[in-house]
């Protein structure tokens, strides 16, 4: 038990739930998030772990949702000493043909309510001159996505969030590290719409979200920029994607997010 408090998003399952996992086996108290039922079990798989839990219960895509996980956090009492800001949720096809409202939820997820929490947090941690920021990115922040362009373009938001946040607070105690996963094993792909394809792990292999929390937790605590996890393909990929010129990327990317009976045809 270190006395340290963690507060982790989109705990409930895949990458989140797994960096409360870390966090938790290196002895911080947790507040974990979601909106689901999901939630309950966490909070108990951690709780066995010995750390004191709070599990809080909020659709962070609305406004009111990011507040009430934050009074949450305040009615601790307690310092924050890192922040995860991880939940969200993605959307694949071909733009003209997929759902507006899902995509409209998935920018209210992704884009606003990171930067709603941010605020929150920033404030908090500035105030007391410490604390760690983990932003959940992707690897795709930084790509041409076709068959996942507004989800790409949420993640680009999340980077490009991470890399100013992180210039603006250099001086004061309190770092930003983006963590910017390749395909990893979780329910996204699934939730995206994307299980059969190429990305989706049917033909690629993903990384293992523990993985992916490992790297992450290691790389917030040094204080690094970013992280590309887990697996040395998602790092080359990350390291050279930028000399990659925009319509091979998209070909690229196409070729992942398309389903498997339309690219064998
Ligand atoms: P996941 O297993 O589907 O986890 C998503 C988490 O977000 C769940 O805990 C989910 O909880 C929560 N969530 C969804 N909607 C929410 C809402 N409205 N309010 C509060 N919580 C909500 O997927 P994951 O792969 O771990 O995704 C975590 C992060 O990693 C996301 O930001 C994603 O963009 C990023 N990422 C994933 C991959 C990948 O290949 N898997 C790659 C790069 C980046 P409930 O459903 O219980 O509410």
């Amino acid at each position: 038990m270190t006395g340290h408090l963690a507060v982790i998003t989109g705990a409930s399952s895949g990458i989140g739930y797994n960096l409360a996992k870390v966090f938790a086996e290196n002895g911080f108290d947790l507040v974990i998030a979601s909106a689901g039922e999901r939630l309950d079990k966490a909070e108990v798989d951690f709780q066995a772990m010995g750390v004191q839990v709070k599990a809080v219960h909020a659709d962070l895509a609305t406004y009111d949702g990011v507040k009430f996980l934050w009074q949450q956090v305040e009615a601790l009492g307690r310092p924050v000493d890192a922040i995860c800001l991880n939940a969200g949720v993605g959307s694949g096809g071909l733009f003209v043909d997929t759902d507006l409202d899902a995509e409209i939820n998935l920018v209210r997820l992704n884009v606003e309510g990171t930067l709603h929490l941010a605020k929150y947090a920033v404030k908090h941690m500035v105030a007391k001159g410490s604390g760690k920021i983990l932003i959940t990115a992707s690897i795709v922040s930084e790509m041409v996505a076709p068959r996942e362009l507004v989800y790409s373009a949420s993640k680009a938001f999340d980077l490009a969030f991470a890399k100013g946040l992180r210039a603006e607070l250099k001086d004061t105690g309190v770092t930003v590290t983006a963590l910017q996963p390749g395909p990893t094993d979780t329910n996204f792909f699934d939730r995206e719409g994307l299980h059969d394809t190429y990305a989706g792990t049917k033909g690629k292999k993903a990384s293992e979200p523990y993985d992916v929390a490992q790297q992450g937790f290691k790389a917030l605590m040094k204080g690094d920029d970013h992280v590309y996890v887990a697996d040395l393909l998602t790092k080359v990929e990350g390291a050279v994607m930028g000399l990659v010129p925009d319509a091979v990327q998209a070909m690229m990317h196409d070729k992942q997010a398309k389903p498997l009976d339309e690219s064998s045809s």
